[in-house]
């Protein structure tokens, strides 16, 4: 059953029933943190627990797609140029080393209209680093896109989901953490083909799509698997417009 519901209504439920479109046990308790977090004047209280998300509010017909590991030249470019001839908006978990070495296409990212998102400087396994480590990896990454663009993220996603035991570390740096429902496996580099048919198949209200642009196959897919989501009447929208500002009022 579709939901139709204006973009203020859609807010509004947003902040009194977040527990209602999420997945996964530890996940609803940590929703259910969102109410008194969104309305936190300043900075992230010690008592709230860290905020993990793998999907979005199931009403509605929205979903996010993100694009991990870049900025990557040749690459990036042709996502943005499709994106932009459809007036999407996406979000962009990148690299911190990839944003110090090609800072002119992170802050295109950016003034094109897109979420920047922070995972990590390195890309290491963050879960088998020392906390000191994570922050260092978390915080050079948010330092890099910061002076490339002048943003500072507010969305996590640890390279390859690895981040057991470290989510106070992301709480305490004001970081949520954004994990993901659909998953193409495109960095196997099964076909354009696949991709496209694995997420189109797989979408649904409330997913988080995630995608790399690393590797030109994924290019070669995003005009698809756009058009085909949009077929089926889905908005794009990035992660803040989905599940807002972690931590911030
Ligand atoms: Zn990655």
């Amino acid at each position: 059953m579709q939901m139709n519901i204006s973009r203020s209504q859609f807010l509004k439920q947003l902040g009194v029933s977040v527990a209602a479109f999420s997945v996964g046990g530890s996940l609803v308790e940590a929703l259910g943190q969102m109410s008194p977090v969104l309305s936190t004047p300043t900075g992230v209280s010690g008592d709230l627990k860290p905020i993990s998300v793998n999907s979005g509010p199931g009403f509605g017909n929205r979903l996010a797609i993100t694009f991990d590991d870049g900025p990557t030249p040749g690459v990036t470019e042709r996502v943005l140029t499709e994106l932009k001839k459809r007036d999407l908006r996406a979000s962009f978990f990148m690299i911190g080393r990839n944003v110090k070495n090609n800072p002119d296409l992170a802050k295109r990212v950016f003034d094109e209209g897109h979420e920047l998102c922070n995972h990590s400087y390195t890309h290491p396994k963050l879960d088998s680093l020392s906390d000191d480590r994570v922050r260092e990896e978390l915080l050079t990454c948010q330092d890099a896109i910061y002076k490339a663009t002048g943003y500072t993220p507010v969305w996590l996603r640890p390279p390859y989901g690895a981040f057991r035991n470290k989510s106070h570390i992301a709480k305490d740096l004001g970081l949520g953490i954004a994990m993901w429902s659909v998953d193409p496996r495109d960095w196997a580099q099964p076909g354009a083909q696949r991709i496209t048919d694995t997420i189109v198949t797989q979408a649904r209200p409330g997913s988080i799509i995630l995608c790399h642009d690393l590797h030109m196959q994924t290019a070669d897919a995003v005009p698809n698997i756009l058009d085909r989501l949009l077929d089926r009447d889905y908005e794009f929208i990035n992660m803040s417009g989905f599940l807002g500002q972690p931590y911030v009022a």
